[in-house]
């Protein structure tokens, strides 16, 4: 099991296994009746402002808790659900439970963003906009306080709906950051074109940073990029002070990882949110390094 994902332990499928047909097929119908169920819930991880070290914002994860294989990973799931079409029902869920946790920090004076990460198929939707905008406001949450994360491979689609839908997220004003930046082919012409606000860069050269010099070149390059377009940069899956530095140095502007955090709940969330806001005199850092 690796304990590391966050959210407990995912100990039935392995990744890199292929998954039986069969089995498919029965865990398709299992995560179908998930939500019903009750079996979802979100994490959240917060991103990390690299000078104050303040919490910007939550990226919402999905868990789901399965009666009797236990956690089963979002890496498998969400693609399944993309696959057989469940992302229709599973989508406005996390929607749903992410606005309300967001309207709920809202009210006990917390001013953190909420980050959803929306599929391919959630894109091409030609209500999408219109349903997250309906939820936000019986929330109380503004559309400014939701970030819409969505990887760069479904970002240059360049379908006219998924361009119809940047268009009415850009008129809407939500935030939107771009996934998973630096495993696909963007240039500059064509990010120049999207409303995002935020790129973010892919976990697997934070992860060589230390090591590799052509991750450090790629990670530099991504923010250079960033700096050009006038757009934020963040990092993820930062889990080493040494990481932590390197990217400082470069200029990144926010963090995510489990040198921060890992996902938690949104109550733990809150807690650790109103603990660095209320600033004590110490920051994230010396509180993680403190004992
Ligand atoms: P993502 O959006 O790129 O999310 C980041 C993933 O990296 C999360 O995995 C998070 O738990 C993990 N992570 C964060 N910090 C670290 C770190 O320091 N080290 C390492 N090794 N990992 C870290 P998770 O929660 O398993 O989610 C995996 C992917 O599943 C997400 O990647 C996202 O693409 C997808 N996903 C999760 N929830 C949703 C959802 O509600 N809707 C959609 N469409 N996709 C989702
Ligand atoms: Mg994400
Ligand atoms: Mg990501
Ligand atoms: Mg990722």
């Amino acid at each position: 099991s690796m304990k590391n994902s966050g959210g407990g332990d995912y100990c039935v499928y392995d990744p890199k296994m292929a998954v039986q047909a069969r089995d498919e097929a029965v865990l398709v119908n299992e995560l179908r009746q998930a939500a019903q169920a009750g079996q979802f819930e979100l994490y959240f991880q917060p991103k990390i402002d690299a000078q104050s070290l303040e919490v910007t914002a939550a990226e919402a994860l999905l868990r789901w808790h399965h009666p009797t294989r236990g956690f089963v990973s979002p890496t498998i799931f969400i693609p399944l659900a993309e696959k057989y079409g469940l992302m229709g029902t599973i989508g406005p869920w996390v929607i749903e439970e992410a606005s309300r946790t967001a309207g709920v920090w809202l009210k006990s004076g917390l001013r953190m963003r909420v980050a959803v990460n929306i599929s391919g198929y959630q894109m091409r939707q030609d209500d999408l906009v219109e349903s997250i905008q309906a939820v936000l406001e019986r929330h109380g949450v503004q559309p400014q306080r939701f970030t819409c994360e969505i990887t760069e491979t479904v970002a240059m689609e360049d379908t006219q709906a998924t361009k119809l839908t940047f268009e009415k997220m850009r008129r809407a004003g939500f935030h939107v950051s771009i996934d998973d930046f630096g495993t696909g082919y963007s240039s500059l012409g064509s990010l120049r074109k999207l409303p995002a606000a935020e790129l973010k860069i892919d976990r697997a050269f934070v992860s060589d940073l230390e090591e590799s010099e052509e991750a450090r070149s790629i990670a530099k390059s991504i923010i250079d990029m960033a700096r050009a377009l006038n757009l934020k940069v963040i990092a993820e899956g930062v889990e080493t002070v040494g990481q932590s530095d390197i990217l400082v140095e470069m200029g990144c502007d926010e963090m995510q990882g489990f040198l921060f955090s890992m996902p938690i709940t949104a109550g733990e969330l809150q807690n650790l949110a109103m603990l660095r806001h209320s600033d004590d005199g110490g920051n994230f850092r010396n509180s993680l390094f403190a004992t």
